[in-house]
């Protein structure tokens, strides 16, 4: 800034100073030469009168150094000089002032020194007896004159120099002072000069702008902080090298990691071969999915690029808990294949049996058996069906019309529909307890004690068999117990029997037509309702379970 302020002040005085300098030489070099012609006219004015009336010895006389007086005569030959031998000096007649003054009186010129430096004005007269008198002088030219002005220019201009110096170094404080000191948090408290005002205003007029800028990125970071970390999906961000930028506390759950992991590389977290594959691949090609299991649960992990510019910044990592999924996913997928299974095994019975009776191989008297085994087959497909359809029925019932259901009256009812296979199985039936009223559908809880029942029958001892309903209320809600003392089931299996398709004892079920989804619906149904069911079992003593409800 000083350095400029010095370089204008500078060039302002240069420029000055060679102006003045031009000016006052033309015009101080003027002005003499004026002076200087005007004198020497008058000069010889005095000249010609004096030698007219007293010849060569008035300019013996005359002493002056500055003027130099030439007599010369009509032939040009010099008859006296003030500064030289007359008689050495060359004849003057071609010297243009001469020539002039012979042929019109008065004549001048001007003569130049080598180095043009110095200029030499005559001015000549005819005196009556046609000779001629000239006087001379010499003076500077105006190249001498800014020559001579050049020493106290330059002593100007070294006194100007210093002046700038000193001037620049003080009006640069002077500007830059209130400038350093401007508080730029509240710049219009600041002392200043009236140009730095405009700008004080633009700059408190920014500063209101970041500051409503800042608190808007504050409060959205705080916003989606708070997301982060409320989220129940693990969220981490890694830079290109593996380095952990940022983990919200579902990760640290997810990991089972207690403590900051922030700054440490991923592998301290998971050092899993798939983990580092799947990121390699994020970084390849965008994005990358993989399923972990980690302490039981299973999770996705969604692995994105981040790039910005071209430049790849890192990965972010999305964990979600998909084990509901996976294990739905699972389930519809065994589903399908016991489905398939327990389709295909009746098909292929009825097939066979189908085959030989066609080829002839069957003989007359077998055909009756042959075509009851396909009926039986097909029966127990129907069955399968039928149950498969229930289950999927029970699946979309989401919502469901609740009426008040007696429990009694309902057992006395299925008791009623399985009498004669309870008979035919030696098994005796019987209900007893309270009146249980619950809200419900009564087509489904029929179908619930239905099968419980229909179960105790089927899975009773050959001999013997009793199968004891009991309903009733307690504290909790109404109850319905379905007791046998038939075979049991082992205590191992108990958690399963409610799975789709899972059976203790294969053979035995598929030999009494069951189809391994009967507890499946029983278990749907009872949920449905809000109930919850419990099995007792002990091998070969019997099983009871027992379905609680909540009250009306
Ligand atoms: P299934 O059609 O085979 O009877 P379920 O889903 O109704 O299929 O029952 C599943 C399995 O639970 C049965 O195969 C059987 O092994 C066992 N089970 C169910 N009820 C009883 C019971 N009362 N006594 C003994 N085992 C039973």
């Amino acid at each position: 800034m000083s350095s400029k302020i010095f370089r204008s002040i500078m060039a302002v005085t240069v420029a000055v100073l060679l102006t003045a300098l031009f000016i006052i030489s033309g015009v101080l070099n003027s002005y003499y030469s004026d002076m200087q012609d005007d004198q020497l006219r008058d000069e010889l004015n005095t000249a010609s009168s004096a030698v007219e009336s007293s010849g060569v010895s008035y300019l013996k006389q005359i002493s002056s150094k500055t003027y130099r007086f030439t007599w010369i005569s009509k032939s040009g030959k010099v008859l006296y000089d003030t500064d030289n031998d007359a008689s050495k000096m060359e004849n003057h007649k071609n010297r243009e002032e001469v020539k002039e003054a012979l042929q019109k009186g008065t004549g001048e010129s001007r003569r130049y020194s080598n180095t043009m430096l110095r200029k030499t004005t005559y001015y000549a007269r005819r005196l009556p007896d046609q000779t001629v008198l000239r006087v001379s002088a010499s003076t500077i030219t105006l190249g001498a004159t800014i020559l001579m002005m050049l020493q106290p220019f330059l002593f100007v201009l070294t006194v100007g120099m210093i002046l700038a110096v000193l001037l620049a170094h003080r009006l640069s404080k002077r500007i830059l002072e209130p400038v350093n000191h401007i508080d730029l948090t509240n710049p219009l408290t600041s002392e200043s000069y009236d140009e730095l005002s405009p700008l004080l205003k633009r700059i408190d007029h920014q500063n209101r702008e970041i500051h409503g800028q800042v608190l808007e990125i504050q409060r959205r970071q705080a916003e989606f902080e708070q997301i982060v970390k409320n989220m129940k999906e693990g969220l981490l961000v890694v830079d290109p090298s593996g380095r952990i930028l940022s983990v919200n506390p579902a990760a640290l759950n997810i990991f089972h990691i207690s403590g900051d992991v922030k700054n440490n590389n991923i592998i301290t977290v998971d050092r899993s071969l798939d983990l580092s594959k799947a990121l390699k691949d994020a970084y390849s090609s965008g994005h990358s999915e993989i399923q972990k299991s980690l302490s039981g649960r299973i999770y996705q992990f969604d692995i994105s690029r981040v790039c910005s510019s071209g430049n790849v910044l890192g990965a972010v990592i999305l964990l979600f808990d998909v084990t509901e999924k996976a294990a739905a996913e699972e389930n519809r997928r065994e589903f399908t294949a016991n489905v398939s299974h327990e389709l295909k095994t009746p098909l292929q019975s009825i097939l066979g049996s189908a085959e030989l009776i066609e080829g002839g191989i069957v003989k007359e008297e077998d055909i009756p058996r042959f075509a009851g085994r396909i009926r039986k087959e097909a029966s127990r497909m129907v069955a399968l069906i039928n149950d498969i359809i229930r289950l999927s029925q029970l699946d979309e019932e989401k919502e469901i019309d609740k009426v008040p259901v007696d429990l009694y009256k309902e057992a006395e009812e299925v008791v009623g529909q399985l009498q004669d296979k309870a008979l035919s199985r030696h098994v005796t039936l019987s209900v007893s307890g309270d009146s249980a009223v619950m809200q419900g559908v009564p087509r489904l809880i029929q179908e619930v004690i239905f099968n419980l029942v229909d179960n105790s029958i089927q899975y009773s001892k050959p001999e013997g068999g009793h199968v004891e309903i009991r309903t009733g209320k307690n504290s909790g809600g109404v109850f319905l117990s379905v007791k046998d003392n038939g075979i049991g089931i082992p205590e191992d299996q108990l958690d399963r029997i409610f799975e789709r398709f899972y059976r203790v004892d294969k053979s035995h079920s598929r030999r009494s037509g069951g189809t391994g989804l009967g507890l499946s619906i029983v278990k749907h149904a009872v949920t449905l309702h809000r109930g919850k069911i419990n099995v007792t079992s002990t091998l070969g003593e019997g099983t009871e379970m027992m379905i609680r409800f909540p009250e009306v």
